[in-house]
């Protein structure tokens, strides 16, 4: 007997096959059927990897041709009255994902704490829900030729209703009793699939703090839920925290298991009495779903035998902490890696191998393993051995270096320090300047793989950069904006550049996570203390500066931001390496302000991402995530001038923090929210100055001299002229030259009349 669990497998195919095979369609490269054609492919070949490696409970309904919850949408019926008179299913599932010609997309945010981004159900009070059990049938019917028998995944009621955005109405669970009962239409006839049907509800929510009227929704829907047949048992699931308060009301239900993360949410561990009370099955969450360092099998073995020092082990099964989703899918591609790093590292494919040997472990012991795990276990410890004391993550000299680090304060206090800047500075009212990246060119792009391809000599790649900087320039100094950037036409991706020059990282080949619909990133892999050999950027600078009279402003990305968008270490606290990537972006601002540069920006595009699910936390986080930039920043001279910028605009409740980080300048994207956001700056009295962005780089319209003139006298309405900076929303990397041109030279004609 040895239960296991997977909450879901990635999707998008070990080579991004799906991703191919629907950007082709989407391009009208192909039919319909070539999609079809490639799931089917990759379903199949996902449920092999979890049967071959002894999975018990395999998920149907974890893949998808874009989100889980606009799936969702579609199986309730949820369909937003733009999008009704599409009559192709396909057409219309794609057009709400994306937007079609007469329609606009459905929005996109992030599921939760993850980088994964999920389509926001709209729902009407006007609207008449449907089942549509299509695709739900579909999935399980072929899992079920394909020789297995699934569990079925699907979004919790609640959540799926607490994660939408209610159009026509107040409160959003105005709508529960509009949708249970297509739930439970759902589940009536899931029920006929089989005799017995296992249901996974996926109920993430709940690892928020959650008002006493959710939790009580939560009572109602899975006792109505779990009534209505006998063929079904109901799984509830939440993972990347704790989720107690759920978990009491849920044993008091007649569901049949409840799935909880013991990774992410250590204080899940004080339910288990009351679970074991109600003879609920525990579905325990040991195997990281969210980052990629493998197990410690022996101690993954103890927390179970701490968990069931409490619950039965007939009512045990072991399970990945989340979906492995926010996982790469596997290391057989990794032949460049680092073949020790690789060895510290486990992907979705070798977590579920994991998983297999921690639950045989666990429920049969060490005599029940045959040569194969023994060698896997074997390998195991050594991996976890050398990684303690391997040379190449520890650096005695950056470790050394935190402990004596003793202020992470400005030497002057922005009131004084502000008045040595303007006189350096020298610059007109409401300056003007852009974020930093100019269009990156096709061209550019080929520079760059040629080179990293060994196609094309160091010299020759330099030489067009530095060519696109000249044109950068030039343009700028033709169109007279005040504070110049070198376009960072050296980078790829903002946090890509700098780990690849920094010590401490490594980068997978095809370590790929899906971000939204068939989008993917490749996150750095973090796997040891951080120092930064050479400088990184100041030659680009440099040569910029070399280029014009006025003032070129570096451009460097954040720690946090560095750190949020990175896989991280998971053998020391998060904020110590966030504090080693500070020391090492320090050490450039240093280096940038002994060669001259007078501003220096210091993006920070992630610091809100990384903010924690529950509020009990979010001192600590915000602690150490400012104490962060503080120490990258406080380096800079008086005379130096901070930049700061952040790519959302939901302020609100972080302001005191903004403000705590003391970036003399910084730039924030509120172009589409107009300037309600900037009143929050005012109410609480905001001293230091604000670039508010007067235009969306967002979408390939040029606004007029006048659009951008009116928006400028309302941002003058809320904030004084002194403080006030005038540029774009966000960098403009991917925008095209002959929309960036005539936007920007309109923005400078703005502010020249309203000067
Ligand atoms: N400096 C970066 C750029 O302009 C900032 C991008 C971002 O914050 N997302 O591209
Ligand atoms: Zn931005």
């Amino acid at each position: 007997m040895a239960k296991n669990w997977v909450i879901g497998f990635p999707r998008i195919g070990e080579q991004r096959e799906l991703k191919k095979a629907l950007e082709s369609y989407w391009a009208e490269k192909s039919r319909f059927g070539e999609v079809e054609k490639t799931s089917k492919i990759l379903k199949q070949r996902h449920w092999q990897y979890q049967q071959d490696a002894g999975i018990d409970y395999i998920s149907c309904n974890d893949f998808s041709l874009y989100d889980n919850m606009l799936d969702m949408s579609v199986s309730l019926g949820a369909i937003p009255s733009r999008f009704q008179d599409i009559e192709n299913e396909h057409e219309l599932y794609f057009a709400m994902a994306r937007g079609s010609k007469k329609a606009a997309a459905m929005s996109m945010t992030k599921w939760l704490n993850t980088n994964y981004h999920y389509i926001v159900p709209e729902l009407s009070i006007k609207d008449k829900y449907k089942l549509n059990i299509k695709k739900i049938k579909d999935e399980y019917l072929e899992a079920r030729e394909f020789g297995i028998k699934p569990k079925i995944n699907l979004i919790g009621i609640i959540t799926y209703i607490a994660l939408s955005k209610a159009i026509d109405f107040e409160d959003k669970f105005q709508i529960f009793d509009k949708i249970l009962p297509i739930y439970e239409e759902l589940l009536q006839e899931i029920s006929k699939f089989d005799k017995e049907v296992i249901v996974q509800f996926d109920e993430p929510y709940f690892a928020k703090d959650c008002t006493s009227k959710e939790l009580s929704l939560l009572k109602i829907a899975y006792d109505r839920l779990s009534s209505v047949s006998k063929h079904i048992k109901i799984a509830v699931v939440t993972y990347f925290e704790h989720s107690s308060e759920a978990a009491l009301v849920l044993v008091n239900t007649g569901i049949w298991a409840i799935g909880l993360d013991f990774v992410y949410g250590a204080k899940n561990i004080n339910v288990l009495p009351e679970i074991a009370k109600n003879n609920k099955v525990l579905i325990a969450g040991v195997i990281d779903g969210r980052n990629i360092w493998i197990s410690d099998i022996e101690k993954k073995v103890s927390l179970l035998n701490e968990i069931s020092s409490q619950i039965n082990k007939d009512r045990l099964i072991v399970s990945t902490s989340c979906s492995l989703l926010h996982v790469p899918f596997t290391l057989k591609y990794e032949d460049k890696l680092d073949n020790e790093i690789k060895s510290w590292i486990a992907f979705a494919v070798e977590k579920i191998g994991e998983l297999n040997l921690v639950s045989n472990l666990f429920f049969n012991g060490m005599n029940a393993l045959n040569d194969e795990d023994k060698k896997q276990l074997a390998a195991n410890k050594r991996a976890l051995h050398f990684r303690k004391v391997s040379k190449k993550i520890h650096n005695e000299e950056v470790k050394t270096r935190i402990g004596t680090i003793n202020t992470s304060n400005r030497k002057l206090p922005y009131s004084e320090r502000i008045k040595i800047q303007k006189k350096v500075l020298n610059l007109p009212v409401l300056p003007t300047t852009t974020i930093g990246s100019f269009p990156q060119t096709p061209e550019l792009r080929k520079a760059r793989r040629e080179y990293k391809n060994g196609d094309i000599s160091k010299e020759f790649y330099e030489k067009e950069i530095k060519n696109y900087i000249d044109e950068c320039i030039e343009f700028q100094e033709s169109i007279g904006l005040d504070v110049l950037v070198h376009g960072e036409p050296e980078r790829n991706d903002m946090v890509e550049y700098f780990g690849e020059m920094l010590d401490g990282f490594a980068f997978s080949k095809n370590g790929w996570v899906q971000s939204y619909g068939s989008r993917c990133v490749k996150p750095p892999l973090i796997f040891g203390d951080v120092s930064r050999p050479i400088a990184m950027t100041v030659e680009w600078i440099k040569y910029a500066k070399s280029k014009t009279k006025q003032i070129v402003k570096g451009m460097l990305t954040g720690p946090v931001t560095i750190l949020n968008w990175s896989f991280v270490r998971d053998d020391q606290p998060k904020e110590v390496t966030s504090m080693q990537i500070a020391l090492s972006i320090a050490d450039e601002i240093n280096d940038l302000q002994n060669a001259g540069v007078k501003i220096i920006q210091v993006d920070e595009a992630a610091f809100k991402e990384g903010y924690p699910l529950r509020n009990e936390n979010i001192k600590s986080y915000e602690k150490w995530a400012v104490e962060s930039f503080k120490i990258s920043t406080s380096v800079a001279k008086n005379k130096t001038q901070i930049h700061t910028h952040m790519c959302y605009s939901d302020f609100n409740d972080i302001i005191q923090t903004i403000e705590a980080m003391d970036a003399d300048v910084i730039t924030i994207e509120t172009s589409r929210s107009g300037n309600r956001l900037l009143k929050v700056f005012k109410e609480i009295g905001y001293k230091k100055e604000i670039g508010p962005g007067v235009y969306d780089i967002h979408s390939p319209r040029i606004p007029s001299v006048d659009e951008i003139k009116e928006q400028i006298v309302k941002l003058l309405e809320v904030l004084p002229k002194e403080q006030l900076w005038i540029n774009p929303d966000c960098g403009l990397k991917t925008r095209k030259w002959d929309e960036v041109k005539p936007s920007l030279k309109n923005m400078v004609e703005a502010v020249k009349s309203n000067r």
